[in-house]
């Protein structure tokens, strides 16, 4: 039996690992699920699946999840807090954690999780984008297993040769590595159309459903910007071997150019529980509840470039990967806020590039480090990206 955690179980990709799991009951036992502030949703599955650990954000939420569960005479232990999230990981008995938190709040207990040697099934993207080599550093002291659970890395990582590490041998002849991108729900919008887009139309995503931080990051692409990033640290291939494809249907979800010629690509529906089934049975395979691809039912299958004068956060992306160092953090950071801000129709959906510009040049670049400089640096650029945003709103 694999003893699961999940960090963010109350979220998209948290539920979606919860309907696998309840589909392979004699694989799969819920060590801990924790949650931001959805109380209701969190005791739901406790009494579901009765985990060792539950933790949620704050006191009052831990008191009345913890009413709730005695209600029902479930043993869970019921915690609170950012240290909690770390305990969930180290003190249940887990050997595998879904990193589903969405943002920064996931990268304490993702790291946690790549230092104590867990199967890391890694959703949490902001949490390598912000930490890169640091993390891959603990998956390495850690001595754990890495799967990509973002469909593109997955896809990336089922294309790639069986014995492929982040340091890639020349013999094993990858020369690119494709990443695919819908393009979003203003895939085909002028940048006058752009100008007034509400939060619900940027969530309405073509192809996915998904969390609203993540689904304005497809409208604005910096999600495959933070993909780019992703990659880079997850492979270890050069930045310049590093492409995106605009493809609408979303398919095919990513590709590996070979030397010889031969591009592998990995097909599905687009349905988080292919990847999340894969991360949770590697190397096996298990149902996942998905319906099998028709190819015959598809039209066609297209790709084009993306326009990055549109789309300009994936250029941000692309430069901030270049530079190094904490930049990628900047990056994450003003994001964070700038969607957030964004989201709460506090600012138009084109200053969104415009704030994580210019909070970019407003910060200098370091080595990052330790882990206390990459949050120190968050923090810096979460306090720069909300004045530039006061300042627009004057
Ligand atoms: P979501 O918003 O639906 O869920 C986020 C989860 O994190 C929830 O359980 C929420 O309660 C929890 N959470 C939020 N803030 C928290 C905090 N401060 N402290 C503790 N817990 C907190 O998001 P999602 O769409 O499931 O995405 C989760 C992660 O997976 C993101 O990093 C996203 O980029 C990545 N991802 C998602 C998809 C998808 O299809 N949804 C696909 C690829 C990658
Ligand atoms: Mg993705």
């Amino acid at each position: 039996m694999r003893q699961v955690a999940i960090l963010g179980s109350t979220g998209s990709i948290g539920v979606n690992t919860l309907e696998v799991i309840r589909a392979h009951p004699n694989r799969f036992n819920v060590a801990a699920l924790t949650a931001g502030k959805q109380v209701d949703r969190l005791a739901e599955q406790c009494v579901e699946f009765k985990p060792a650990i539950a933790v949620v954000t704050d006191a009052a939420d831990a008191a009345r999840l913890s009413a709730l569960l005695l209600e029902q005479k479930i043993l869970t232990q019921v915690l609170y807090g950012p240290q909690a999230l770390v305990t969930a990981v180290t003190e249940s008995g887990c050997d595998t954690v879904m990193a589903a938190i969405v943002g920064a709040a996931g990268l304490v207990p993702t790291l946690a999780a790549a230092h104590s040697g867990k199967r890391v099934l890694l959703a949490n993207k902001e949490a390598l984008v912000m930490s890169g080599n640091l993390f891959m550093q603990a998956m390495k002291i850690g001595g754990g297993e890495l799967i990509p659970i973002d469909s593109e890395h997955n896809a990336i990582y089922q294309c790639l040769p069986k014995d492929f590490t982040n340091t890639p041998h020349p013999s094993q002849g990858v020369e690119e590595l494709w990443l695919t991108a819908s393009g979003g729900p203003f895939r085909d919008s002028s940048l006058e159309q752009l100008r007034d887009v509400t939060p619900n139309q940027a969530c309405a995503h073509p192809n996915w459903v998904m969390g609203r931080k993540i689904s304005v990051d497809s409208a604005t692409m910096m999600n495959k910007g933070l993909e780019v990033i992703e990659a880079f640290w997850l492979f270890g291939l050069p930045l310049e071997k590093i492409r995106v494809l605009i493809h609408p249907q979303s398919v095919v979800h990513s590709m590996v150019r070979y030397r010889d010629g031969s591009v592998i690509a990995q097909l599905g529906q687009p349905d988080m529980r292919t990847p999340i089934a894969y991360g949770l049975a590697w190397p096996e395979r298990i149902a996942a509840g998905v319906a099998p691809l028709n190819l015959t039912q598809l039209a066609t299958l297209s790709f084009t470039e993306p326009d990055l004068a549109r789309f300009p956060c994936l250029s941000l992306a692309f430069a901030a990967a270049k530079t190094g160092g904490t930049a990628p953090a900047i990056l994450n950071a003003a994001n964070e806020i700038a969607v957030a801000a964004f989201l709460e129709e506090r600012i138009p959906f084109l200053q969104i590039p415009a704030i994580v510009e210019k909070t970019l040049s407003a910060i200098s670049v370091t080595h990052a480090s330790s882990l206390e400089l990459i949050l120190e640096v968050d923090a810096q650029a979460r306090a720069i990206a909300r004045d530039l945003i006061d300042e627009m709103r004057q």
